[in-house]
């Protein structure tokens, strides 16, 4: 499939301006400034200490905190982010609503748009300054420290995200700074050969087959594209069902299809990308010669599809036992 791509270039001015683009937000505050709904306390250091098997009893045992000449317990360091989590409440109102406007979020959706659409945390470096005591009311504050150039990997081609959440204490003193990094990526750019690649139409979803449409997806596995039959009126029919909404028999044949139609309309999609289609991806509905209409893939380049364009059945394999029709512009076979 010779599919036109969205994605950036990879080097030349544009990809400089881009990354000049991106850059413009290094310094920002990435998010708003956050506030834990409580303070250190006890309870929730038993929770995070039950859960994590560590027995130490500085985290538990006032006593045995006290004789380490700490003034009582402490929280575990690995504890620092979850004072400020933000709860089950506020994300699922993000997953609902989007996430609120931020710097960051403005960041995330530049390269989304540009097709780096996928996300991997890569780095995670905590710098404890104090132990965190019962009481310590905590504010976090983001800001987004670097954001690299474009980088091909293992997952993909990319840019990493580092922000630096510095941790304050009501007296505005630092507790803890905690270098974030993120990996936001271009799946389809692959390492070893730095350009997309063309998907595998094995990862596809496998269509739904049972008794009433069998023989159509049986007949596409052999490259045949057929049409059902009434038997007793002759109306053609599809998709397959088990009798003839226009005379209700249940008798039917199969008509062999030439392969031919045009546009009846189109949509062209670029995201979400579901695993083994290439983007964009043109979906049409053909006008077959006989009559009926049909969905299926356009395998040409997105730019030339419009209503009324000449189309011709090519065949996909989508491996092991199926096979299904796209069309082709038949303008350019002539
Ligand atoms: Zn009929």
């Amino acid at each position: 499939m010779s599919a036109t791509t969205q994605q950036r270039p990879a080097a030349g001015p544009d990809a400089e301006e881009f990354l000049t683009q991106l850059r413009t937000f290094v310094g920002q505050q990435a998010t708003p400034v956050r506030y834990a709904q409580d303070a250190v306390n006890p309870a929730m250091i038993r929770h995070f200490v039950e859960a994590m098997g560590d027995e130490n009893p500085v985290y538990t045992d006032e006593t045995a905190a006290r004789s380490t000449g700490r003034s009582g317990i402490v929280a575990p360091p690995p504890m620092l982010s979850s004072w400020l989590m933000v709860g089950y409440k506020a994300h699922t109102a993000a997953a609902e609503h989007g996430a609120p406007d931020s710097p960051m979020t403005r960041l995330l959706n530049l390269l989304g748009d540009a097709g780096y659409v996928g996300v991997v945390a890569t780095n995670d470096e905590q710098e404890y300054v104090r132990e965190l005591r019962i009481g310590d009311r905590l504010k976090m504050t983001a800001v987004i420290e670097d954001v690299s150039p474009r980088k091909v990997t293992g997952l993909g081609a990319g840019h990493f995200i580092t922000t630096l959440r510095t941790y304050t204490d009501a007296d505005d003193q630092v507790v803890a700074r905690q270098r974030f990094r993120i990996l936001r990526f271009d799946p389809t750019v692959t390492k070893s050969s730095g350009q997309p690649a063309a998907a595998d139409p094995g990862l596809r979803h496998r269509p739904f087959v049972m008794r009433d449409n069998q023989f159509w997806f049986d007949a596409a596995r052999e490259r045949r594209l057929v049409i059902q039959t009434c038997s007793d009126c002759g109306q053609l029919r599809h998709p397959p069902g088990p009798s003839c909404p226009q005379c209700g028999s249940f008798a039917w044949h199969e008509t062999a299809a030439a392969g031919r139609g045009t546009v009846h309309s189109y949509v062209t999609s670029h995201h979400p990308k579901a695993p083994g289609y290439d983007y964009p991806l043109t979906v049409l509905l053909v006008d077959l010669e006989e009559g009926t209409r049909l969905v299926a893939d356009y395998s040409g380049d997105p730019e030339t599809v419009r209503v009324g364009l000449p189309v011709e059945v090519d065949w996909l394999d989508y491996g092991g036992d199926v096979t299904l029709p796209r069309f082709r512009n038949r303008e350019e076979q002539s």
